[in-house]
């Protein structure tokens, strides 16, 4: 079906404000014209000023890649290494509490942790790393290194340790507010031979699924979302965010929505692939702030730039981690714009650009009902709207 700007409009015209739209209407958007593409962003805007008005986040953070060793090989990786490999590393305790303590001297209140899939099961020098430092797996010493950093510093931890069971959800929620687990696309056909997924166990949508699912059983306040532009189609990215959608309404947990573009760097296997283009994340953002009325949505301007701020038209209220030490690790090429350069851009579209934590504010009376560290922790450092208590301009 060729999709014109009249078809598109007709679904525009189907919107209620604040209800989500349907899998048909977002399939028309998502496939719209460039002269239907200014109605669709109005739209995403005005659904985004609904939800949350005036304002953008973002989360100063510091980004600590616990190790770089990674039993999976996607195809669009530059941050996995095998053991041997110039820069592979895994953190030292020392390492990590050394670069959470110059980051809460900057104001942040995030302490990312990102980390490879079970480097163990596939590495024995990730073993022997680990019997070093004294720990069973990689999960048992994420979750050390998140209390440490709890209980050491003002940073909230958000792991995104790839696949959990319950029991791992369980353990590292009792030490972070919130985690994540993108969810990357609902097609399974990726994990074929050449494609993005080959050779990437860790990357089979069910069993993501499953992990996003058994977080939300538990009421764990979790980050997931999209990667555009790894062999997926239009209508996989509308999937990908209806099956998003459909655990978010069964159990309220989804935090935020990450709608992430794939960038080419010289160095991975799919060097040789092209990348989105601004058009097409334009309106992936677009159809997520639609089908997704009531949640967060984040994207990374880094990963748009020098255009980022086209991604508030399209329906954005976050803009996610943006460190102010650290580098993107995930993608070390493309620099997080200066605080103040983001603070200005937003401003000049309008919005107040303001920190918050971790997790968000609706999610936060839950968490600070529970006694012990963690709740502690989040009194101190949330404000009276539940986003990140500074004084620091943004
Ligand atoms: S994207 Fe994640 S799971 Fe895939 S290779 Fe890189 S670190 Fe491993």
């Amino acid at each position: 079906m060729a999709f014109t700007a009249i078809t598109s409009v007709s679904a525009l015209a189907e919107i209620t404000p604040g209800v989500p739209i349907s899998r048909e209407a977002a399939i028309r958007l998502i496939r719209c014209p460039d002269d239907g593409l200014p109605e669709l962003l109005a739209a995403a805007r005005a659904a985004k000023e609904r939800f949350k008005p005036g304002v953008i986040t973002y989360s100063r953070k510091v980004f600590l890649p616990l190790t770089n060793l990674c039993r999976d090989y996607c195809g669009y990786c530059t941050f996995r290494r095998d053991p041997g490999d110039p820069g592979a590393h895994t953190m030292t305790p020392d390492e990590v509490l050394a670069v959470a303590r110059a980051g809460e001297k900057l104001g942040c209140t995030e302490a990312l942790f990102s980390l490879g899939d079970k480097p163990e099961l596939l590495f024995p020098e990730m073993r022997e790393t680990l019997r070093h430092l004294g720990y069973r797996s990689t999960l048992h010493y994420l979750e050390a290194m998140c209390e440490l950093v709890l209980r050491e510093t003002t940073l909230l931890p958000h792991p995104n340790p790839g696949l959990l069971s319950a029991e791992w959800i369980a353990r590292l929620a009792a030490v972070s507010p919130s985690m994540g687990l993108m969810l990357e696309t609902t097609n399974a056909d990726l994990l074929g031979k050449g494609k993005a997924h080959d050779n990437a166990p860790d990357k089979v949508p069910a069993k993501r699924l499953r992990t996003i699912e058994e977080a939300g059983k538990q009421r764990v306040p979790f980050t997931t979302g999209l990667l555009i532009g790894i062999g997926e189609s239009p209508e996989d990215r509308v999937d990908t965010l209806l099956a998003i959608r459909d655990l978010h309404d069964r159990y309220g947990h989804i935090q935020e929505v990450i709608v992430q573009n794939f960038r080419v760097k010289p160095s991975i296997p799919m060097a040789g692939w092209p990348e989105p283009s601004h058009g097409e994340m334009l309106r992936a953002v677009a159809v997520a702030r639609l089908l997704l009325p009531k949640v967060n949505i984040q994207a990374p301007p880094n990963l748009s730039a020098p255009y980022y701020d086209d991604l508030v038209d399209a329906g954005i209220n976050d803009w996610g981690g943006i460190s102010p030490l650290t580098p993107d690790y995930i993608n070390p090429e493309k620099p997080w714009p200066h605080l103040d350069q983001l603070r200005l851009r937003t401003g000049a579209k309008g919005f107040s650009l303001q920190q918050r934590l971790p997790v968000y504010p609706e999610f936060l009376p839950a968490l600070v009902a529970r006694p012990g560290l963690l709740s502690e922790k989040l009194r101190a450092a949330a404000d009276g709207c539940g986003l990140a208590r500074t004084t620091r301009a943004a």
